[in-house]
């Protein structure tokens, strides 16, 4: 919470500067900040930054500061409606009286307190206000959570229908291309080398949009506690090496050389198919920000870890991106430069935890990025 109650100032407006600190004096005791003003001015300009309450002394109103109170009451954003306390005597007597009830009334916050009062009843009446104002503050964060997770699903929806569309694009593209071939008569459309062409398409853009789904309804599963794993004892360096296989091809066509050295005897308790998604997921971003140099992939023992690094020598990441990349939809890259939704680290490291692992990064812009992973030993 950014604003606790305590932290909240109550603005006071006397007439003199002694009633003002001895009121000062008095919440300050009672572990309430509180500030003396000597004039309204002061006070509205002070009402422009996060304030608590607004403690009036009757002598010091009038009906041209009232007015002004009210103007500066009427700035505020929607969510905001600052407690006014008036501490009054013979509030009634005064001539003005009722014009001020009116202009302060309209408020919709303002109490008054009548003289001879105890402390106490002081202290408690600043108290409620003060808990009513901090109620005002948590409904602005929520306000402010909520706008932000609006503006965060309208950029992911905006996001994921480019990223379904470019494969479905590609995809497209080539069996127009084979139906004009088709309605030509032209024999090519049959020969092998077409045929390999368009199955090698089709199913690498079938994988990408097979994972973006995938990654999707992780998401889906992991805002519901619904991501479980199926453990087993897992070779963990078979695992790896299959993974390192399963990219061989596309690192091959990337012209991008994947080193690897695994050793041996590194079991672990795990669910197979989520540790191949981890895997999978920092080899795919290696090779899609390694920028073409080679990546490196150890996997080891560590006294009673099992470590997995993944290395690459490509665009890198800025400091102060390291910790947020692992959050849901953040990027370090934009849009148009490398697409992406922005899950994958997330994924990732929901599933190294679930295993009671650890997720590092080690970066540097420009050098390369070091992922690294850490399990506990079968
Ligand atoms: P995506 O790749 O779909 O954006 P990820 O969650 O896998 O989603 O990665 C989040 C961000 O972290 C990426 O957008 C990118 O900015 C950064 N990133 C991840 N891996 C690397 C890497 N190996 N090198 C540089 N940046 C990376």
């Amino acid at each position: 919470m950014k604003n606790p109650a305590s932290d909240l100032e109550v603005l006071i407006l006397a007439p003199t500067g002694q009633d003002g600190g001895a009121a000062v004096e008095v919440l300050n005791t009672h572990r309430i900040l509180a500030r003396p003003f000597s004039d309204m001015t002061s006070l509205c300009e002070r009402l422009k930054k996060p304030a608590g309450a607004v403690l009036i002394a009757e002598e010091a109103l009038t009906l041209e500061n009232s007015d002004q109170l009210k103007q500066a009451v009427s700035l505020q954003e929607a969510w905001s409606n600052i407690p006014i306390i008036l501490l009054t005597s013979e509030f009634e007597k005064i001539l003005s009286a009722e014009r001020i009830l009116e202009i302060l009334g309209t408020t919709g916050s303002l109490s008054i307190l009548e003289r001879p009062f105890k402390i106490l009843t002081l202290v408690s009446a600043v108290r409620v206000a003060l808990g009513s104002r901090l109620r005002q503050y948590e409904v602005k964060e929520l306000l402010e959570q909520q706008a932000k997770a609006l503006k965060q699903r309208d950029e992911f929806l905006h996001i994921a229908s480019h990223e379904l569309k470019t494969p479905l694009t590609s995809l497209k593209i080539q069996v127009q291309l084979r139906k004009k071939l088709l309605e030509k008569n032209d024999p090519g459309v049959y020969s092998p080398e077409s045929v390999t062409n368009l199955v090698n398409i089709t199913d690498k853009q079938i994988r990408r949009l097979t994972r973006l789904v995938e990654d999707m309804l992780d998401i889906t599963r992991i805002q519901g506690g619904q991501l479980t794993l199926n453990t087993e004892k897992i070779e963990f360096e078979n695992l790896v090496k299959e993974v390192i296989s399963n990219f061989d091809e596309e690192f091959r066509r990337a012209g991008c050389e994947l080193r690897s050295e695994i050793a041996g005897g590194l079991t672990i308790n795990g669910d197979r198919y989520r540790l191949e998604q981890v895997v999978t997921n920092l080899l795919s971003n290696a090779l899609k920000y390694g920028n073409g140099c080679p990546v490196d992939v150890k996997a080891s023992k560590d006294g009673k870890a099992i470590r997995l690094s993944v290395k690459d020598q490509g665009i890198g990441i800025d400091s102060t991106s390291q910790e947020r990349i692992f959050e849901r939809f953040e990027r370090a890259v934009s849009p148009s430069s490398i697409g992406g939704l922005g899950l994958g680290l997330y994924i990732t490291r929901q599933i190294v935890e679930l295993h009671h692992g650890k997720i590092y990064l080690e970066s540097t812009v420009g050098k390369g990025s070091e992922f690294i992973l850490e399990f506990p030993e079968y």
